[in-house]
């Protein structure tokens, strides 16, 4: 115990951990120590007791997919009769109901669909910037990035500067899972992203000067050793580029999926989250994964290191998919920030206050239902991907490419 205490006086110093050292607090310090450290670290980085949250709306613009994770529930294969592709005017409808509930930003992304190319991607960004100049998009994580690379045999640094020069206005970390190579390689995603690819998409878009956020994905298979390396590997890049602006953790949701398996439980939650907010001593903010763990353990999670209730959910289909559908508006955080004792503000995606809670100030509709990508039943292929030419022999025979 003394070797733990030792550790616990290092990081109530404000010094770095050693990666013995952090695994060994995980492994053997009592759960209420562990919370302390990382409410004392996240007290240091935000000592004006401001939580903050943001209005955006999650949007997955296809369920097609080639990766096949282990680990998904959401994914359709190519030819698929539930897959679908959302077209433009419904997702410029999204962004329009977004926007009247105070909502600033899309965070975008989808699975890896080989009958949309970089042009889709391009056109898409284009045309919602032309209709909503200050709307921001936070969109495609490193293997989605990946993937238009490999689609369109362009580098990843001149991948992402098309984007840019689009509209692409951050990146979200998704696709991260456990950046351990064995790890993904069980997972089946080691194809679309090797940890190293992943990491090396983040450097690009950093050094490119986009912000961006990191994820773990924990409890599939692998080990207390792997989860910390995953977090080590992040405080590392963080070091070189200092372009990561928040980091957010959630347990592996295992309904429907191939892997199947049990879910973590809410202390391993915490406990995890506790470790990331020691660990990442050069990650500002940390979220609170309440659409995986529920309000009552999303509202805990600010007393476990969580500065941030990540986002306002609109829509949700992706953890949906695997049997968690937890949903909280603007009002509903707020409570639980406020009940918690802290000071609930609006934010960007840099982080930067916008102001008070909006239903305070104007009148918005409560939602107590997440929003689907698209209601059951709504199959219809939008007229705009006809001039778009597809790879697959199931797109190819859907499309007409015009003279
Ligand atoms: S997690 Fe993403 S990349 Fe993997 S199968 Fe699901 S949609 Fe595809």
């Amino acid at each position: 115990m003394t070797a733990i205490n030792q550790v616990a006086d290092k990081v109530l110093a404000g010094l770095r951990l050693a990666g013995d050292e952090a695994l060994a607090l995980y492994r053997k310090a009592p759960t209420p120590l562990l919370g302390r450290l990382a409410d004392a670290v996240r007290a240091r980085k935000h000592p004006d007791r401001i939580v903050t949250y943001i209005i955006d709306r999650n949007v997955n613009y296809t369920n097609v997919c080639v990766a096949k994770c282990a680990f998904c529930a959401f994914y359709r294969p190519v030819g698929s009769a539930d897959g679908y592709v959302l077209g433009f005017d419904e997702l410029f409808h999204k962004i329009d109901e977004t926007i009247a509930v105070g909502g600033v930003q899309l965070l975008l992304q989808g699975g890896h669909n080989p009958d949309l190319p970089l042009a889709w991607y391009e056109d898409l960004f284009r045309a919602v910037k032309e209709r909503y100049p200050a709307f921001k998009l936070h969109a495609l994580s490193p293997p989605e990035v990946i993937h238009l690379s490999r689609l369109s045999q362009l580098s990843v640094p001149e991948v992402l500067r098309r984007l840019i020069d689009a509209g692409l206005d951050s990146v979200p970390g998704g696709g991260a899972e456990i950046l351990v190579d064995r790890v993904r390689k069980l997972l089946h995603c080691y194809s679309k992203a090797s940890a190293e690819e992943w990491l090396d998409v983040m450097r690009h878009a950093h050094l490119a000067g986009l912000r961006t956020t990191a994820t773990m994905m924990y409890g599939t298979v692998e080990t207390d050793e792997e989860r910390l390396e995953h977090l080590l590997k992040l405080r590392q890049l963080q070091d070189a580029t200092g372009g990561f602006t928040a980091f957010i953790t959630w347990s592996y949701q295992p309904s429907h999926t191939e892997l199947g398996g049990a879910e973590a439980t809410g202390i391993d939650y915490l406990r995890t989250l506790a470790l990331s907010r020691i660990v990442l001593d050069n990650f500002d903010n940390l979220q609170a994964s309440w659409v995986t763990q529920g309000g009552k353990v999303g509202q805990l999670s600010l007393a476990y290191g969580a500065n941030d209730m990540g986002s306002v959910m609109i829509e949700e289909n992706v953890v949906r998919a695997a049997g968690a559908s937890y949903c909280m508006d603007e009002a509903e955080i707020v409570r639980n920030v406020e009940d918690a004792g802290f000071i609930a503000k609006r934010r960007n995606m840099h982080y930067e206050v916008l102001g008070d809670p909006v239903f305070r100030a104007i009148d918005v509709p409560r939602m107590i239902e997440l929003a689907t990508a698209r209601e059951d039943g709504a199959g219809h292929i939008p007229a705009e991907l006809s001039q778009y030419e597809a790879r697959s022999r199931a797109g190819k025979q859907l499309r007409v490419i015009p003279n």
